[in-house]
């Protein structure tokens, strides 16, 4: 590991006014992701600023009837949430089926959303990899993809996001709040939070430089059949090959977003108006524009098995 200054912030707003004093800051909360990419010497921050100390862990109810999830919130707190559970099901399940119960002691929220692929080409130095080193080519696309994205992708990038947790919140619409360093605040949709590859990979979320997570905003509960269905190599602390959140209602319609296929959560609206119709034509729409490898294709029809099995699952 390359060495690093250290300081620890008090507050949000101090945090990210650190962040823009020093060049090449990282924050540190949880450190699940962090600390395992800098040992690889793949992250290599000048500077890190733990934000473990700056409150961000409450989870309140909001004047509209929501939910307020502070950024530093541990996943397991969160899964375990009585809110949650009642009213959020989809999010408690998806947050479970991520990582290992020690994992999600130590993992927050804003720190879910944040992981970086686990594409194996990233996490190989001696391959080439533009999101670890931008314009210096992709090695997964003639190489071993059987994990990587069928949509969304670029010929720069065919990774995936790899977690959970935010396959439910993009159902969910969740909103990410931030702070910038001039102590501006924003609220950022987590639909237009991740951005695709095209021929920037290393550039993953609109954040911009230095500005921090403070929390993410869940609108008023909605009523229906709350699953996460995860299909994956082995029962547990495994990615998705395909994951569906769904909350589906009485008369057929809802939300579907999935993961495992695409560099975000891959929700498409004018999908959701097909499912009535059923999984086939759903997938259809969703997976249009698909670009899969000839390693990666059988995700295509995973998509359609897992959603008819979650379809099946809320009728009965
Ligand atoms: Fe790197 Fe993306 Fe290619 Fe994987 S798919 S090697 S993360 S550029």
């Amino acid at each position: 590991m390359k060495t690093f200054t250290y300081e620890r912030a008090t507050t949000p707003a101090e945090a990210a006014a650190a962040a823009a004093r020093t060049p090449g800051s990282k924050f540190l909360a949880g450190g699940t992701n962090l600390l395992d990419l800098m040992k690889l010497e793949i992250e290599a921050p000048q500077h890190i600023i733990d934000i473990g100390k700056v409150g961000l862990d409450k989870i309140e109810p909001t004047p509209a009837g929501g939910l307020r999830i502070g950024a530093l919130v541990p996943n397991t707190d969160l899964a375990a949430h009585t809110t949650v559970r009642r009213d959020y099901g989809l999010l408690a399940r998806a947050i479970l089926a991520g990582a290992s119960g020690q994992l999600r002691n130590k993992a927050t929220t804003a720190g879910n959303l944040l992981q970086r692929t686990r594409c194996p080409y990233f996490y190989d130095t001696n391959q080439a990899c533009n999101k670890r080193v931008p314009g210096s080519g992709c090695a997964a696309i003639a190489g071993f993809s059987r994990q990587l994205a069928v949509i969304g992708t670029s010929n720069a990038c065919i990774a995936t996001y790899p977690g959970d947790m935010a396959v439910a919140m993009q159902a969910l619409d969740a909103t990410v709040e931030t702070v910038k360093p001039s102590g501006t605040k924003r609220s950022i949709p987590l639909a237009q939070f991740y951005r695709l590859p095209g021929q920037t990979p290393h550039i993953e979320t609109s954040l911009e430089t230095n500005e921090l997570i403070t929390a993410v905003t869940l609108p008023p509960p909605v009523g229906g059949v709350h699953i996460y269905h995860k299909v994956r190599d082995r029962a547990s602390y495994a990615f998705a090959l395909v994951s569906v959140g769904a909350i589906i209602q009485k008369d057929g319609t809802g939300r579907v977003a999935v993961g495992g296929i695409a560099p975000r959560p891959w929700r498409v609206e004018a999908a959701e108006k097909l499912l009535p119709s059923g999984a086939k034509a759903f997938t259809a729409q969703l997976l249009n524009g698909a670009r899969p490898t000839s390693e990666n294709k059988f995700k295509l029809a995973l998509v359609e098995a897992t959603l008819e099995s979650v379809l099946h699952q809320a009728r009965h």
